[in-house]
């Protein structure tokens, strides 16, 4: 099961909503409640929401509680040395979405930077945003199906969609990045099928073509209003146009 909560940037920066994700998923069980409440199994926060899995004979009203209940400063200083040490060397992904972030909306944009950040900025963002009105259940092993909802995803309003592709490097790769502004629903399922077919197209290239054991080359980001593609910068031209 899984709790996906909305939970923008700070200012462009992901700091504090990020430490909040460590804090209030803290682990303050004693370890022999391990099997009554297995609650981390993953987290994962984005630039717009954070997502908390957990044990499906966990009643998802017992995970709300435990992930509103306010937070004990003795978290956010345990947890700034974690943090810390995660943002030392992030990972590849994360390098490539920020700097793609910079490049096509905002150089203000913080993803990966560690910037310490007070307990009380910490308290008043999860009290802003972790609440039942900022949050959807959902039960991935029954197809996604929403458990509780409290707000309606509505379809993006009418601005119109707009595409454009892009080159993009980054340490020694070339990409081409496309990239939708005001997206609706049916356009991120096409965006995101695009993706997947690319990303298997490549597979096929490099598996079979180029004598090479596949990496993932690909990736589909979002932040806010926008949809990045970015695929390897390859000849597609051998794909039919049309399909397309
Ligand atoms: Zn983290």
């Amino acid at each position: 099961m899984r709790i996906y909560i909305r939970t923008p940037l700070v200012n462009k920066s992901k700091m504090i909503p990020h430490t909040v994700e460590h804090c209030a998923g803290f682990f303050n069980k004693k370890i022999n409640e391990f099997f009554d409440f297995s609650q981390g199994l993953e987290w994962e926060i984005s630039t717009d929401y954070t997502c908390f899995e957990f044990d499906r004979w966990v009643k998802y009203e017992d995970m709300m509680e435990h992930l509103f209940q306010s937070i004990k400063k003795e978290y956010v200083a345990y947890e700034h040395k974690v943090l810390k040490e995660e943002l030392w060397d992030p990972e590849y992904v994360q390098k490539i979405y920020e700097e793609l972030l910079k490049v096509f909306l905002d150089p203000e944009y913080n993803i990966n930077k560690y910037n310490s950040v007070t307990r009380e900025e910490v308290k008043k963002y999860h009290k802003k945003y972790y609440k039942p009105e900022n949050a959807i259940v959902v039960d991935e092993e029954k197809g996604y199906k929403v458990i509780f909802e409290w707000f309606n995803p509505k379809e993006k309003k009418s601005k119109k969609l707009e595409k454009r592709k892009e080159k993009f490097k980054f340490k020694d790769n070339k990409y081409i990045v496309y990239i939708l502004n005001h997206y609706n629903g049916e356009n991120y399922r096409k965006a995101f099928f695009c993706y997947r077919i690319l990303d298997y197209y490549m597979y096929l290239i490099n598996r079979y073509t180029n004598q090479k054991y596949y990496y993932q080359s690909n990736y589909f980001f979002k932040q806010e209003d926008t949809l990045f593609v970015l695929v390897e910068d390859a000849d597609y031209s051998k794909l039919d146009k049309e399909f397309f």
